[in-house]
């Protein structure tokens, strides 16, 4: 579904990804670990267009979004990337909702203002989206009035509600407390089971495992390691790996 090859991304004269290449396939969970500063969230934000990357290729399915030529990254016109954009969902750390919207207004303001569907069937689809999400009768309030859980399920039910064929989570939960972590690894791990094909960047060592098919190990802009969640979690072959999980767990 997402394909990124030979990716290199500079800051000035910082490399922050050498030559990074992730394919993730349809159905699969890919979790994405790492030290502070090793690239992670640049790798996302690559993978998301956010930001555009100097060097290598990114395609959505079929749909090419950039090439490599000549050792610089080619990126599709703006038709193409408008289009590659329906294609996948994010969502962040910091929940980023529109703050003066109602639950069930930030979850529909995409699909009626971008994807241009019917409001109807939007509402229809944002409803049981905010049941599926253990969300049911907050649809009028505003985020200030949720908890951070909450929001940040709110944030999820609105990247579904795009259809998305991919959801890119940048560290999901590192702003919540534990209790509140739990009930939104709860809801990722249910769209695992629903094969909904996911990239989660995370440092919840259990959840990777237990919901990852693969799992990728980068540190300082390269991928060192990666793997079933059980050759990499349970049994690193390199020093660095190792050095990382003793650390966490
Ligand atoms: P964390 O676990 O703390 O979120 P990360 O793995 O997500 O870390 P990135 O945020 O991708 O790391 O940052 C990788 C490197 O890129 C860091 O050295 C950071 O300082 C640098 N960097 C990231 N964004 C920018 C930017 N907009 N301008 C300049 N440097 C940046
Ligand atoms: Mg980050």
């Amino acid at each position: 579904v997402v394909r990124l090859s030979h990716v290199r991304k500079s800051f000035g004269k910082n490399e922050v990804l050498k030559d990074i290449s992730l394919d993730v396939r349809n159905g699969h969970v890919v979790s994405i670990i790492g030290p502070s500063g090793s690239g992670k969230s640049t790798l996302l934000r690559c993978a998301t267009l956010l930001e555009r990357f100097d060097d290598g290729c990114l395609s959505f399915g079929d749909l090419e979004v950039a090439h490599s030529e000549n050792g610089a990254a080619v990126y599709a016109g703006k038709e193409r990337l408008h289009e590659a954009r329906q294609h996948f969902g994010l969502v962040f750390q910091n929940f980023n909702l529109f703050p003066h919207y109602t639950v069930l207004k930030n979850i529909m303001d995409a699909p009626i203002c971008v994807q241009k569907r019917d409001p109807e069937e939007v509402e229809e689809e944002a409803r049981e989206l905010i049941k599926r999400m253990g969300l049911a009768g907050n649809e009028n309030k505003v985020p200030c009035e949720l908890s951070g859980g909450q929001q940040q399920r709110v944030g999820i039910a609105r990247a579904l509600c795009m259809n998305p064929e991919v959801l890119f989570f940048d560290e999901p939960t590192s702003a919540l407390d534990p209790e509140l972590t739990q009930e939104v690894l709860r809801v990722i791990r249910d769209l695992a089971s629903r094969h909904m094909t996911m990239v989660i960047v995370t440092h919840e060592m259990g959840f990777a495992r237990d919901v990852a098919d693969h799992i990728v190990f980068m540190d300082g802009g390269v991928i060192v390691e990666e793997g079933r969640p059980e050759e990499v979690i349970e049994n690193p072959q390199h020093n660095r790996t190792k050095a990382f999980l003793s650390k966490i767990a």
